[in-house]
């Protein structure tokens, strides 16, 4: 026990490491709250250290110096003082990466944020009449307008508008899937629970790998409240399959009286298909179909902030505004900002592809993003030739992610670093806590960063979140 007590008496009081000059300096800047809690903490880790040592040796190379663990506390308070969510850079290439938040907005989306985060706004009110209005009137005439909908619906997220029609149209009632079509995409949202969660039944029909319209014909009676249709966004089912068409469900739907819901995921307005990405059916493709009721997200091809997008026939888009649960579905003014101004750039296909960050980055020429990771290495290769590493510039292909395109792997060019002693791993990890945070892609034990989603003017970021990072680590 006694050869604890020196240990303990020689650690300072609070009081006293706030003396020290690092604490001192940072009293200028941060909330004197966050300095105390800071250097109790670290006192307290200091206190935990001696109780745990079992003898006298344990402690001996413990030293207990008030500067230093002043030192300690100051770095701990600009930790509790920084934010939690922080802008990072992609250099993983997947350009719909659900971790790091899916879609970059376009520029104008961002000005309108800016614009209507910080005032007052028109969000349920008519400049027209000086009167209340609804605030989806900002975007349902747009979605019609782009999309040929005879109405439409927003909220929070594709999740929440799945749910939102199930309950509404569905709840008591029988729900017609096919078995190869029983989705779960990441963070476990899974097409059987939200089905059971909004009070429909599931009625599977078919096999995994395949389903008939006759699958479909024997399974309707007079519980089927809907024909649900799911897009293997994430997923293929290859071989030997079969579906049933949009078209022949359509038609299969009109004669028993009953509507098709198609939940598209990833939602497309363009047709973007080319040489590496398969053909996904379009939102406006579904419609023209005749399906009842369509929904998709607004941070995956689209390209938006998180959003759930709801079009469709008006009686059922106006049963949707009836049901009490949309009060706590509902979007607020900056997602109609944002969203409503990525949906402008549609108007024109060309704007498009050329403003929404999205459709730019899948998009992207060989040879452009041969040339950024060309300029990239060399810049690492100039700026950090004191330091050890080879920079290479190699071929590989990104991935689109966020449930889209799932097999397409886009050819792209990759900047690797290999260096002698210098672990990839803690090189990543050391990159994560540069400001701003690099995340980069680790693959048979090589680093790599792909330049496909490295927005222009990162570069000189990750020169030096890299310099700091290899002088800590060599
Ligand atoms: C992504 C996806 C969802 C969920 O959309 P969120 O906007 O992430 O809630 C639902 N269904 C399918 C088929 C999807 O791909």
């Amino acid at each position: 026990m006694s050869f604890r007590q020196d240990y303990l008496r020689s650690l300072p009081a609070v009081d006293v490491l706030l003396q020290e000059e690092p604490l001192k300096e940072l009293a200028e800047r941060l909330p004197r709250k966050l300095i105390l809690q800071s250097a109790q903490e670290v006192i307290d880790s200091y206190r935990r250290c001696i109780m745990d040592a079992e003898t006298a040796a344990d402690l001996e190379s413990l030293k207990i110096v008030p500067a230093e663990l002043a030192a300690e506390a100051a770095l701990k308070a600009e930790s509790h003082a920084g934010t939690s969510l922080r802008a990072v850079i992609n250099a993983t290439g997947t350009i719909l990466h659900t971790n790091l938040g899916r879609a970059p907005l376009p520029q104008c989306a961002v000005d309108a944020l800016a614009d209507t985060a910080g005032t007052y706004c028109n969000l349920e009110y008519s400049l027209e009449t000086g009167e209340r209005d609804s605030r989806m009137a900002h975007l349902e005439e747009l979605l019609c307008e782009l999309t040929g909908a005879e109405d439409a619906l927003v909220v929070n997220n594709n999740a929440a508008a799945v749910f939102l029609v199930l309950n509404t149209l569905a709840s008591g009632g029988e729900v017609i899937v096919s078995r190869g079509q029983l989705v779960e995409i990441g963070g476990s949202f899974r097409i059987p629970d939200v089905m059971s969660a909004s009070g429909a039944r599931l009625v599977e029909v078919g096999t995994t790998n395949k389903c008939y319209r006759g699958d479909y014909e024997a399974a309707i009676n007079e519980h089927t409240a809907l024909l649900l249709k799911v897009h293997t966004s994430n997923y293929r089912i290859m071989g030997f399959t079969r579906e049933v068409e949009r078209g022949d469900m359509v038609e299969l739907g009109r004669r028993a009286g009953i509507s098709v819901m198609e939940d598209l995921g990833s939602g497309t307005l363009l047709d973007l298909a080319s040489p590496e990405l398969p053909s996904e059916p379009t939102v406006p493709e579904c419609l023209d179909a005749g399906v009842s009721v369509v929904t998709f997200s607004g941070d995956k091809l689209l390209g938006g902030p998180q959003a759930g997008i709801i079009l469709g026939k008006k009686k059922i888009i106006d049963e949707l505004h009836r049901n009490q649960i949309l009060r706590a579905l509902r979007v607020d003014k900056l997602t109609i900002a944002a969203l409503e101004n990525t949906l402008r750039l549609y108007f024109d296909p060309h704007t498009a592809l050329a403003e929404v960050p999205v459709l730019r980055m899948l998009k992207r020429e060989k040879e452009d993003l041969k040339r950024q990771a060309t300029e990239l290495q060399r810049l690492l290769q100039n700026e950090l030739q004191h330091q050890q590493g080879e920079w290479e510039v190699t071929e590989g292909t990104s991935t689109v992610g966020g449930g889209a395109f799932p097999l397409a792997e886009l050819p792209t060019y990759l900047v690797s670093f290999k260096a002698e002693g210098i672990s990839p791993g803690k090189l990543a990890r050391e990159l994560r806590f540069a400001d701003p945070p690099v995340v980069v892609r680790l693959q048979h034990d090589c680093l790599l960063m792909d330049v496909r989603t490295i927005l222009s003017g990162q570069e000189e970021q990750i020169v030096s979140a890299m310099r700091n990072a290899l002088d800590k680590l060599t």
